[in-house]
């Protein structure tokens, strides 16, 4: 039997940003995240969270050590090997929803999709499948400005998830909610990872960090294992 590689391997991860005067945001980062882990990385403003993130989701390339992305060498890979691979395998979560204003909750879905090699055909059934999951299957027609910010948040992340990715990385995801919706969508999290989706969680929030089986910090650009800050 083959063992699933790891989806995230950091060996020695660093990246200095080129300044001038250069800038260390991330050093010596040794981390690993397996399937099915929903981890939260918790540190103070400027420690590095946004350059992991960044990282992580195959947006920036490091400066030092190496990246495993689901047992692939990121190094290798191309730009737009890179754009491919982020497209299929990550969904993204952000604090500011970054939905289309003049496109129903279904369209946003279905527009989500269209990198993630999803036939066009499947699109708008994921779409519709993920909307019912995140309890939005009788607003699938509303234009996504006149929900609100849970609602948009709910749409935010079947969008990330329609395609099933390997990741799902969220950076703040309640950071502009109330707190009853923002409790609806940590729920909604905690289902998914009970569904085995591999979650990766940034958040300021100590009951965000509460959520999922693991913490990481994040101190001046190097990761500590645990919620020590
Ligand atoms: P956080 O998200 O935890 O607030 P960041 O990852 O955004 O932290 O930033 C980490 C450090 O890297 C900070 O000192 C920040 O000023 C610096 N930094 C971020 N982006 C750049 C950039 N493009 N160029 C130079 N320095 C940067
Ligand atoms: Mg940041």
């Amino acid at each position: 039997m083959s063992a699933q590689p790891p989806v995230i391997q950091f060996r020695q991860v660093g990246l200095t940003y080129a300044g001038p005067p250069p800038v260390v945001a991330l050093t010596e980062c040794n981390l690993t995240i397996e399937r099915g882990e929903f981890v939260t990385v918790v540190g103070p403003s400027g420690s590095g969270k946004s350059t992991f993130l960044n990282i992580a989701g195959l947006l920036d390339r490091l400066t030092h050590g190496s990246y495993h992305f689901d047992g692939i060498d990121t190094a290798a890979l191309k730009e737009a090997e890179l754009t491919a691979l982020r497209g299929q395998r990550i969904g993204f979560v952000f604090q500011s929803f970054h939905l289309m204003p003049h496109r129903t909750a279904e369209e946003n879905v279905t527009l989500g999709m269209m990198y993630s090699g999803v036939p066009r055909a499947a699109r708008i059934r994921r779409a519709r499948e993920a909307l019912i999951r995140v309890g939005l299957g009788n607003r699938m027609g509303a234009l996504s400005s006149r929900l609100s910010g849970g609602e948009r948040q709910r749409v935010a992340i079947a969008r990330a998830v329609a395609a099933t990715p390997s990741l799902l990385l969220c950076d703040e995801p309640t950071g502009n909610l109330d707190s009853a919706s923002a409790e609806a969508v940590l729920t909604l999290l905690d289902e998914l990872h009970t569904g085995g989706m591999t979650i990766v969680v940034i958040t300021h929030d100590q009951v965000v960090a509460g959520h999922g089986n693991r913490t990481v910090s994040i101190r001046d650009g190097a990761l500590h294992e645990g919620a020590a800050i």
